[in-house]
C-alpha cells in the first residue's frame, strides 16, 4: 500500500519555512491505519523485538504506541510533557532549538530490566527520542528499539540513537 500517499504535506506549519507532515489523513482512511499498525507489528517481529512495555511520547505516540502494543502483548506507558502526569514522576529535561523542554515518565510505571520499545509518529533531529531513551536509560530499563511511521532521512536523526533496531515505515 502506498502509505505516502495518505500523508499530507503542510507548508509553513508551525512556523514558516516548515513542511509539516501530517498523519490525520492516513490516521482517517480505514486501510491505510490497519496496514500501518499492522507493517509496524510485522516489522517489530521480523527484528526480533521483544518488549514488555511500549512507551509513547504525547502527543502522537499515544496513537500508535497503543494498538502496537496490543499486538505484541505488551502493556503501554505513556511520557509526557511536564506537569500532565498525576503520579510521582521521574523527569528528563532536553534541548529544543530555543530554550528547553522537559519529559515525564510515573516512577512506578517501570522498573530496572523492563525491556521497552519507543514509538513515536515521526522522528525528526530525534532530539526527543533520544531524550525518552535517556529518561528511560535513567530508570536502568532496557531499549529494544525504536518505532516510527515516518523518518525524516536528511536530518539524520537516527545517527545519535542508541545501537538498537531502528524501524520506520515512510521515509522522506
Ligand atoms: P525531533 O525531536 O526533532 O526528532 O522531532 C520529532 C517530534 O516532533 C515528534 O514527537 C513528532 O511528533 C514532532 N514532529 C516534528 N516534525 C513533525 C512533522 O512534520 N509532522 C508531525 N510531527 C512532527
Amino acid at each position: 500500500m502506498d502509505l505516502k500517499s495518505l500523508i499530507r504535506d503542510i507548508p509553513d506549519f508551525p512556523k514558516p519555512g516548515i513542511l509539516f507532515r501530517d498523519i490525520t489523513t492516513l490516521l482517517r482512511d480505514p486501510e491505510g491505519l490497519r496496514y500501518t499498525i499492522d507493517f509496524l507489528t510485522q516489522k517489530c517481529v521480523e527484528s526480533g523485538i521483544q518488549a514488555d512495555y511500549i512507551v509513547g511520547m504525547e502527543a502522537r505516540g499515544f496513537i500508535f504506541g497503543p494498538p502496537l502494543a496490543y499486538q505484541l502483548g505488551a502493556g503501554f506507558i505513556p511520557v509526557r510533557k511536564r506537569g500532565k502526569l498525576p503520579a510521582a514522576v521521574h523527569t528528563i529535561e532536553y534541548e529544543l532549538e530555543y530554550g528547553t523542554d522537559s519529559l515525564e515518565v510515573h516512577q512506578d510505571a517501570l522498573q530496572p530490566g523492563s525491556r521497552v520499545l519507543i514509538v513515536d509518529d515521526l522522528i525528526a533531529t530525534g532530539g526527543t527520542a533520544i531524550a525518552t531513551a535517556k529518561l528511560l536509560q535513567k530508570i536502568g530499563c532496557e531499549l529494544v528499539g525504536f518505532g516510527f511511521i515516518i523518518e525524516l532521512r536528511d536530518l539524520q536523526g537516527r545517527k545519535y540513537l542508541p545501537d538498537v533496531p531502528i524501524i520506520s515505515l515512510i521515509e522522506y
